[in-house]
């Protein structure tokens, strides 16, 4: 078993641990493969502003995906 940094705290985190016993972050997580496989090449989703923006403009568009879907439904 070996020990990590954890990304949320910066404590010490072991890779056998499903989550870090200081903050819970949840490192067994299945987070989609496009970060997985980037995140150490470019390091752009280590920074957590940035993810919380990639979040949330997803989020911004489902609604608006949704709004278009009810505003056609009622027009007929
Ligand atoms: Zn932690």
């Amino acid at each position: 078993m070996a020990l990590i940094r954890c990304p949320e705290c910066g404590g010490e985190l072991s890779t056998t641990a499903p989550s870090c016993p200081k903050c819970g972050y949840q490192q067994h997580a299945p987070p989609p493969t496009v970060v997985r496989t980037t995140e150490g090449l470019t390091g752009k989703f280590l920074d957590p502003v940035n993810n919380v923006r990639g979040c949330l403009r997803l989020v911004v568009l489902f609604l608006i995906v949704g709004l278009l879907l009810c505003l056609v439904g009622n027009y007929r």
